[in-house]
């Protein structure tokens, strides 16, 4: 059975960057929507025991096509929304460092670089979906935007992994921001933990 992430800090927490609100009803109803669904569609499909990165990156195994959907529906659900949270903090690191922090340098040019180069593919995703930045064996970065819950692990069969998403579904921003997306993507970075995004980056490795 796979669990949704455990969040390191209380729902009011990010306050005033995402409300309250937002943050119960995107964790506690959008997110174990998600992730129920996505149980019963592992087990539907004999899929008990694999990690959720190898069901993600080989669906194409998986022959019935409805079933297909919901794995990749709600497996991405999952998945991007355990990222999401996992890697906010009301006080985390402002700054990647280290490896990743280098990194961004020379494949940017300079963090603000690739907080433009994000905010741009957030802010450009016509309708629901994600905006990210992604890793793949030997440590390269790339930023691209995905639709509804499809993520680099399902575009790429595997062959990236995303280690920061920005979520631009209306219900991550709506009820703060309403249709200010640009907003809401500005002060997403208030509470994105570098730290967090770092141990990811040198886990890919
Ligand atoms: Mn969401």
């Amino acid at each position: 059975m796979f669990e949704q992430v455990k969040l390191k800090y209380n729902f009011n927490e990010l306050e005033p960057y995402i409300d309250e609100l937002t943050m119960i009803t995107h964790y506690t109803k959008h997110h174990a929507a998600y992730t129920n669904n996505f149980n019963a569609a592992v087990e539907k499909a004999n899929l008990t025991g694999k990690s959720t990165e190898e069901i993600l990156a080989n669906l194409d195994m998986v022959k019935d096509e409805g079933l297909k959907a919901q794995l990749k529906n709600n497996g991405g659900g999952y998945y991007n929304h355990n990222l999401y949270f996992a890697t906010m903090a009301p006080n985390g690191k402002h700054a990647p460092e280290g490896k990743l922090g280098d990194k961004i340098v020379s494949t940017f040019g300079s963090f603000e670089v690739l907080k433009e180069k994000l905010s741009q593919a957030a802010s450009t995703r016509f309708g629901s979906g994600w905006a990210w930045l992604s890793v793949d064996k030997k440590g390269n970065l790339q930023v691209t935007s995905s639709s509804n819950q499809d993520n680099p692990i399902t575009e790429s069969k595997g062959e990236w992994m995303p280690i920061v998403g920005i979520d631009v579904w209306e219900h991550a921003y709506y009820l703060k921001y309403k249709n200010l997306r640009g907003d809401y993507i500005k002060e997403l970075f208030n509470v994105i933990d570098w730290n967090e995004v770092e141990k990811l980056y040198n886990k890919a490795l």
